[in-house]
């Protein structure tokens, strides 16, 4: 029988563990697979870990990887898809806001020859119009830099075969946007939608500044285009520069001096000088990426690990 693992990041997700693998369970013992659900415990600071190995206790399907600290979902999907060994993996969130019940269309369509089935949610409930809205913002702005498509509204719930978590796990880069990472990828792609339930107990771990460095992350990690826009700034400037120029030399030869001025020079220069600090900005956006992926460090380390493949 073929094997499937579904892998679940869970960071401080005591509240709904026990939901969670009842809610699974029900779905995945009517399917004729072996299952392995592979629990990654991003350093929680509550009792995750404690539920985990109790589930583990009762059933020997449970496996679970402990993360030496809070590495952040990304990284933790990353230590799941390592020790995952099932034929195909599915990643889902703790908190049920990917319905298990779309797990089994996801393996027909796996068995149908997709490499990548995943779900696309038509709406959004108990999320907030800001984050909707920036959410939707971002989307538009990485698909205008990038010329890697990325799926609008999809999350981490998806299927991958073994070919795609193989082409994922060959990416060592520590500074992850695994969204994008899936379509870089390539391989065959199937969509199927839901409607994204609320969270079933426990807060969203996420905050806006979370949100604003993954939307940095996942724009510059991916696409150098920011610092075309920087060159394409600074030509126009120059043009804008220059023309000014030659109309100060101009009227200078034909009016004479003029010392009043004041007020232009200190808002040219507050202006350029602005410029110049968000381009440099950009920039070390891009040095700092260099310098952290050059050092080569190791992605996470785990306390430890009980089944999966290592
Ligand atoms: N998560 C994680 N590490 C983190 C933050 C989140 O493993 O540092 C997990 C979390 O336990 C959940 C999933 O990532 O299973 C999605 O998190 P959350 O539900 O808070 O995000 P949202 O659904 O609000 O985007
Ligand atoms: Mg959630």
């Amino acid at each position: 029988m073929k094997t499937i693992t579904i892998i679940v990041p869970c960071y401080n997700e005591q509240e709904v563990i026990h939901t969670f693998y009842q809610e699974v369970t029900k779905v995945i013992d009517k399917l004729s697979y072996d299952f392995e659900l592979l629990f990654v415990n991003d350093g929680s600071r509550d009792k995750t870990l404690a539920e985990i190995i109790t589930l583990r206790m009762k059933d020997k399907r449970v496996t679970y990887v402990d993360l030496s600290r809070n590495y952040g979902k990304e990284i933790a999907m990353g230590a799941g898809l390592d020790y995952a060994s099932g034929d195909a993996v599915i990643i889902m969130d703790a908190d049920l806001q990917d319905p298990p019940r779309l797990i089994p269309t996801m393996i027909e369509e796996w068995e149908e020859g997709y490499d990548d089935v995943y779900a696309k949610r038509t709406s959004r409930k108990g999320e907030t119009f800001m984050k909707k809205f920036t959410s939707r913002c971002f989307y538009k702005l990485l698909s205008r830099l990038t010329r890697v498509d990325i799926q609008k509204d999809t999350g981490d719930f998806r299927l991958l075969s073994h070919k795609a978590v193989e082409a994922l796990k060959s990416f060592r880069e520590s500074q992850r946007y695994t969204k994008g990472l899936f379509s870089l990828i390539g391989f065959n792609k199937k969509e199927i939608t839901f409607e994204r339930e609320p969270r079933a107990a426990g807060t969203t771990k996420w905050n806006y500044w979370r949100l604003v460095g993954l939307a940095i992350e996942g724009i510059t990690t991916f696409t150098i285009s920011p610092l075309r826009i920087a060159t394409f700034f600074g030509g126009i400037t120059a043009i804008g520069a220059l023309v000014y120029m030659i109309y100060i030399v101009v009227r200078t030869m034909v009016q004479g001096v003029d010392i009043p001025g004041y007020a232009s020079i200190v808002s040219i220069m507050l202006f350029l000088g602005s410029i110049q600090l968000i381009c440099m900005g950009i920039l070390g956006e891009y040095v700092g990426r260099v310098f952290n992926e050059t050092k080569n460090r190791p992605l996470y380390f785990i306390n430890r690990h009980e089944g999966g493949n290592q």
